[in-house]
């Protein structure tokens, strides 16, 4: 007889286990809580969209919509793609739904995104942002908002040492002004091109100045630089959202070559990075997209996001330590015996009616009250609750106290409330 085979995780996608869930949960409620404390509205689009969505938004020659995205055909042969980011689509559904109407709306999305990279540390296939986009807001003032967001956020996470990088691509005449430039420089050179920017130079490049090849360094620190390009109003915005950030005590670093993988962007990008996470160290990433919400068929609309990769920051918080608030449950109530079993629950309910906010787990393990007090202990719980036959028969319970020394204690049912409340305060 042969063994069945066991079915794993498509690569690349991975389960998020219960050891590490404290750490996403704290990292959720905390860009929820600030989120919605600078006011901005959580919006939920679907996972899918048509292909056609990102062919448009992220740009046709961009890795991501040539190599990256999981494209498939429906049973009605139409072209649909699990999403490989979410601005396009909060773009989309608030272009559907009317809701730029109202002028410098404030939106975020949070869940998993999909995209068939080579799968490394803090780089998967399917991975999780938190996705926040203003809308109809042109001044820099929008910029500097979802900087100083962001800084709340590291601050109110624990996580510190992240640096922000700071970079300007102007409209996308000032790009296409750039990018021959850049051609010019790079086709002088194009015998010291490795492959990869052979071909960029004739798709994308400006992705070349992305390059992590050492060989292609020395060309790349040579080559023409954007701000060289900015005309003077994208200059003054520019240099106005850098005063704001020097008045808010943002500390920046200036990032020429930073000129991030979508083709959307049209004037102020910027990342956080860290150095503390090997290769992948871009944990946030963002920019100014004025022209998207026009080309997915709303009407022009200034436009700023950025999206948190959340993977990345869980990761965080591991190599830096961070302390995270322990949930532990204040009481565990174990039973023995057919009559306790079956009152069991019905207590546990009455006390839950009783206490506000306590936390109670059932035991539902078999064996010894011996074995039921060590899953307690190891649950973290404060109080034990035994409920055995003969306790069952008269209303009572032990209760037993596993931070201290002290013998166990039996109490009538109806008192177990107080006392359960009392040890809650108890800390
Ligand atoms: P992007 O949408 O490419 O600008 O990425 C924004 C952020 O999402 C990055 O800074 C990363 O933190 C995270 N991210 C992007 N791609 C991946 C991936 N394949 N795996 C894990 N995190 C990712």
């Amino acid at each position: 007889m042969s063994a069945i085979r066991a079915i794993r995780a498509v690569r690349g996608m991975n389960d998020i286990l219960p050891d590490v869930i404290g750490a996403w949960h704290h990292v959720e409620r905390n860009a929820r809580d600030l989120l919605a404390a600078y006011g901005y509205e959580e919006i939920r689009p679907p996972m899918v969209e048509r292909t056609e969505l990102f062919r448009r938004s992220i740009g046709e020659v961009t890795d991501i919509v040539e190599k990256e995205m999981y494209t498939f055909d429906d049973r009605n042969s139409e072209s649909l793609t699990l999403r490989p980011e979410c601005t396009a689509s909060v773009v989309r559904a608030a272009v559907e739904h009317g809701l730029l109407r109202t002028p410098g709306r404030r939106m975020w999305a949070m869940g998993p995104m999909f995209r068939y990279e080579r799968p490394q540390k803090g780089r998967y296939r399917q991975f999780h942002q938190i996705d926040v986009e203003i809308f109809g807001v042109a001044a820099p003032s929008a910029e500097a908002e979802l900087i100083v967001l962001t800084r709340r956020l590291w601050r109110a996470l624990g996580i510190n040492g992240l640096t922000l990088e700071l970079n300007s691509l102007g409209s996308p005449d000032i790009q296409a002004r750039y990018r021959a430039r850049l051609v010019d420089h790079f086709s002088a050179h194009s015998s010291a091109l490795d492959a990869d920017s052979q071909r960029r130079i004739r798709t994308n490049p400006l992705r070349i100045l992305d390059s992590k090849n050492p060989a292609m360094q020395g060309l790349i620190e040579e080559a023409p630089r954007i701000v060289e390009e900015l005309d003077a109003d994208a200059r003054a915005h520019f240099d106005e959202l850098l005063a704001m950030l020097d008045e808010a005590g943002v500390p920046y670093r200036l990032n020429h070559r930073l000129v991030r993988g979508l083709d959307y962007y049209t004037g102020t990008v910027f990342e956080w990075t860290t150095d503390a996470l090997g290769a992948q160290g871009a944990v946030c990433g963002g920019g100014r997209y004025d022209n998207l919400v026009a080309e997915i068929g709303g009407a022009a609309t200034p436009a700023i996001g950025f999206a948190i990769g959340l993977e990345r920051l869980v990761a965080l918080l591991e190599v830096q330590s961070v302390e995270l608030p322990v949930v532990a449950p204040h009481a565990y109530l174990a039973s023995a015996g057919t009559r306790a079993a079956i009152l069991a629950h019905a207590v546990a309910e009455r006390l839950r009616d009783a206490v506000p906010d306590l936390r109670l787990v059932v035991d539902a393990g078999s064996g010894s009250f011996k074995a039921k007090l060590k899953r307690a202990d190891r649950c973290g719980a404060r109080i034990a609750l035994l409920l055995g036959e003969e306790e069952a028969r008269v209303g009572q319970m032990a209760v037993k106290d596993l931070r201290s020394r002290e013998p166990q204690s039996v109490v009538a049912i109806d008192e177990l409330a107080g006392l359960v409340a009392r040890s809650m305060g108890a800390g």
